[in-house]
């Protein structure tokens, strides 16, 4: 197994029919933390998204005839090669998308654990026989690798939004075309190398880096040779790729936009409940579709939680991502800070108080955001309807616990949702209450390849990960054998 530097996975062409597809066009990839230049990428256009189709089409015969086993035995040995090159796969992907590299190498750990999960998944997908409806006739169901898959995925978990798709995929049967983010293309490419070194046949992955989103994404939604398109990113483009999706009806996954309630309960463990807050939001500076956006707390424990949040916060060591000692990096780009400053600052002139931070690190450089928290939020501020993305604690108050509950479900989003309590009829209530797809009770961080991901309401259709997450790339064919 080829084990490589960061330069030596620094790959910057198109990745098609197994081969490094130079294009004239190119884009520039710059790091976050230093704004130095990294990489000039091939900028794929609709034509190259189709001949991504193509070979994607053209592979899918082969691939699917391998047995389960045989895909396994594949995919596992990219699981492998992943483990192998994780230092400087965690250094690429710190280096473009500014995340600690301790933090990125977890993340290549998560990200590679869905190729593994997916391989031995696959390997354990059965049918169903029926129960006999009729002498003359025996009934059975069997799964199908859909065919050929679309992904587009966003830059805030540049390895695993991928993986989560792709492994699934793969282990279905199915071929696929990936069309990475723009900020972070080169850990979508590396992966691909990795594949390929590895015994991944042409054609069964194919990555068409580009900043025509709307063309590519026009290509992956509308042709007839792809049948299922799987989406991570803000719920206003998911609306638009499901509208064109529907021209010919693909399966769909949209994995979308959340605003994550956690809510403290006033017999809530609070040296617990600060914790596990910590862990839910200051991952990748907030970046994360699951990280608290609303934080709610009950009147009776509402200063004792605040003293003892500020007294992390107060810890927090933000840093470039390539430093020892570091808790956070910069944001991904200049727009995300400007969003952070906007919330911010509506927040505190409509009466928030700002107890912390609050400010540019300019010491650090121009994408780095102080550790801040607001008190004294209210429902009608921006910073409660939109996601934060950025190191923002935002505290509201509820006194009692179905206005905990009501103000928690305010909201078209229902991704991930928190809280924290020990009464355990309480538990009970508020976790049939609350409108998410995933409840963390007493628990900040709660991905795992095991685990169904994904949202209700406005946050999307379908789940990764588990074993539902392989389903979403198979169909169901019923067989209905007569003449007995
Ligand atoms: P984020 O806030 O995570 O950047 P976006 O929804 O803007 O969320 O981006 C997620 C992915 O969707 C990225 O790969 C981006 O290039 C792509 N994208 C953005 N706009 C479009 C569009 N109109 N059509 C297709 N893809 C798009």
């Amino acid at each position: 197994m080829t084990s490589h530097s960061m330069r030596s996975l620094t790959k910057t062409n198109a990745f098609i029919d197994g081969h490094w597809v130079p294009v004239d066009q190119r884009f520039e990839v710059a790091n976050p933390a230093t704004g130095e230049l990294i990489a000039e990428v091939a900028d794929a256009d609709a034509v190259l998204a189709e001949r991504a189709i193509e070979a994607a089409h053209k592979a899918l015969p082969g691939w699917r005839k391998k047995t389960p086993g045989e895909r396994a035995a594949l995919l596992q040995r990219w699981f492998d090669s992943m483990l192998v090159n994780k230092q400087a796969l965690a250094e690429l992907m710190s280096a473009e998308q500014g995340k600690p590299v301790a933090e990125a190498a977890a993340e290549i750990e998560y990200g590679a654990s869905f190729v593994k999960w997916f391989a031995a998944e696959g390997e354990r997908s059965y049918g169903d026989i029926l129960p006999r409806q009729s002498d003359d006739k025996r009934v059975s169901i069997v799964k199908q690798g859909v065919g050929v898959c679309a992904a587009i995925t966003p830059w805030n978990f540049p390895n695993a939004m991928i993986t989560r798709k792709v492994a699934p995929a793969l282990a279905a049967g199915c071929t696929m075309v990936v069309k990475p983010p723009q900020l972070t293309p080169l850990s979508a490419l590396a992966i691909a190398q990795l594949a390929s070194e590895v015994g991944i046949p042409d054609g069964v992955i194919n990555i068409v880096p580009s900043t025509n989103a709307k063309a590519v994404g026009k290509v992956l939604t509308e042709h007839p040779a792809v049948k299922k398109f799987s989406f991570t990113g803000s719920t206003e483009v998911g609306k638009t790729l499901m509208q064109q999706c529907a021209s010919t009806m693909k399966k769909v996954s949209f994995e979308l936009g959340g605003n994550a309630p956690f809510v403290v309960f006033d017999d809530a463990d609070i040296e617990l409940a600060v914790e596990q807050l910590m862990v839910c939001k200051f991952r990748n500076a907030g970046q994360t579709c699951i990280s608290a956006n609303r934080v709610l707390v009950q009147e009776q424990v509402l200063d004792t939680f605040v003293n003892a949040l500020k007294t992390a916060m107060e810890k927090l060591k933000v840093n470039v991502g390539t430093a020892d000692e570091v808790d956070y990096g910069p944001l991904i780009n200049s727009d995300a800070i400007e969003k952070v400053e906007r919330l911010v600052g509506e927040a505190t002139e409509q009466g928030a108080e700002c107890l912390l931070g609050g400010e540019v690190l300019t010491d650090l450089g121009e994408l780095f955001y102080a550790p801040t928290l607001l008190t004294q939020v209210t429902s009608t501020m921006a910073i409660t309807q939109e996601e934060i993305f950025g190191p923002v604690v935002a505290v509201q108050s509820f006194s009692t616990e179905e206005e905990g509950i009501r103000k928690a479900n305010a909201t078209p989003f229902g991704l991930a949702g928190y809280f924290c309590a020990e009464d355990y009829r309480r538990i009970e209530r508020v976790s049939n209450a609350l409108e998410c797809g995933m409840i963390g009770i007493n628990a900040g961080a709660i991905s795992h390849a095991y685990n169904a991901f994904g949202g209700v309401k406005e946050s999307g259709i379908g789940r990764e990960g588990s074993r539902y997450g392989l389903a979403e790339y198979q169909e169901t064919k019923t067989l209905t054998l007569g003449g007995f």
